[in-house]
């Protein structure tokens, strides 16, 4: 039976609520480490390593490092290990200030500078986005299944239908106003971007009412697009559906809201270095 092993770094735990909610792994594979679940003091040798949550301490850059020496395959899991996540938001100076003024205090791991991904240090073979990434995507990263497809974008998922005649002038905030099943987020006034995310988490958000932050990031058309690219698409996308002004869409997508997934699309076109390889992304 084959082993795999879940490194957590700076993140929040979600990936690994996620991952406990597949069960397929657990007659092919044997978790031998994972220390929200198990007790083992160090990553032994194994045939897969997943590693969820950002380089955001000395510490996660030494577990990082010691712990991809004993895998065959690694794996970067969820928005944090790919893009910074939730851990980045500790970049912002104030809560910086606030951190380091506790990490004294209580002896907590020295902070890094910023919060990096974990292929800033080492290689990565496999990139699973999304926060967290579905069950079926965890299990789909783990048996390498050939046929598993997933969708250009999370659009072709959702199944509501974008009307031609309903056309708002003004974007709704997020969580307020009424929902209307069947009919597509942007026709209601909701800021969604299912239409530039990649698909393969079968778009739980807008089939629920809540508009797509794009959390499993930039599409395959835009994967190695700088952020002006993907701005722009986003925008053409309003433009064609509504009468929404220009400048409350921009406001919108600088929203705390979208942020915080919005943004990291950029750090797959890496400026500087070669693009983050299309294939390697589920
Ligand atoms: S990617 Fe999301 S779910 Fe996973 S550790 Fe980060 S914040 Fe949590
Ligand atoms: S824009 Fe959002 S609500 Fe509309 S079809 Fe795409 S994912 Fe669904
Ligand atoms: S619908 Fe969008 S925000 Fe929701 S899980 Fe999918 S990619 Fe993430």
């Amino acid at each position: 039976m084959s082993e795999f092993a879940v490194l957590q770094l700076s993140g929040c735990a979600g990936c690994e609520v996620s991952l406990l909610n597949a069960e397929a792994w657990v007659d092919r594979y044997k978790l031998v480490y994972m220390p929200l679940v198990i007790s083992a003091y160090d990553v032994p040798d194994v045939d897969v390593l997943l590693v969820s949550g950002g380089v955001r301490t000395d510490e996660d850059l030494y577990n990082l490092r010691r712990a991809v020496r004993r895998a065959n395959k690694v794996v970067a899991v969820g928005t944090c290990a790919i893009s910074g996540g939730v851990a980045s938001l500790g970049d912002r100076d104030e809560v910086r200030e606030l951190f380091l003024a506790e990490e004294e205090r209580r002896h907590v791991p020295r902070l890094l500078p910023r919060c990096r991904p974990i292929d800033a240090f080492v290689t990565v073979d496999r990139y699973l986005p999304g926060c967290p990434p579905t069950p079926e995507l965890f299990m789909a990263v783990l048996f390498d299944l050939p046929d598993f497809k997933t969708s250009r974008v999370v659009c072709q998922e959702c199944g509501r239908k974008k009307l031609k005649d309903m056309r708002p002038s003004h974007l709704i905030g997020f969580q307020q106003g009424g929902v209307l099943p069947d009919i597509c987020l942007i026709n209601q006034g909701y800021l969604c971007i299912g239409s530039s995310t990649r698909g393969g988490c079968r778009a739980p958000c807008p089939r629920a009412g809540h508009p797509c932050v794009g959390c499993r990031g930039p599409s395959d058309a835009l994967i190695e697009k700088e952020s002006g690219a993907w701005f722009a698409s986003i925008r053409r996308v309003f433009a064609a559906m509504t009468d929404i002004p220009p400048q409350e869409i921009e406001t919108g997508l600088r929203s705390p809201q979208l942020a915080l997934f919005l943004f990291q699309f950029s750090d797959y076109a890496r400026p500087g270095e070669p693009p983050r390889p299309k294939e390697k992304v589920l």
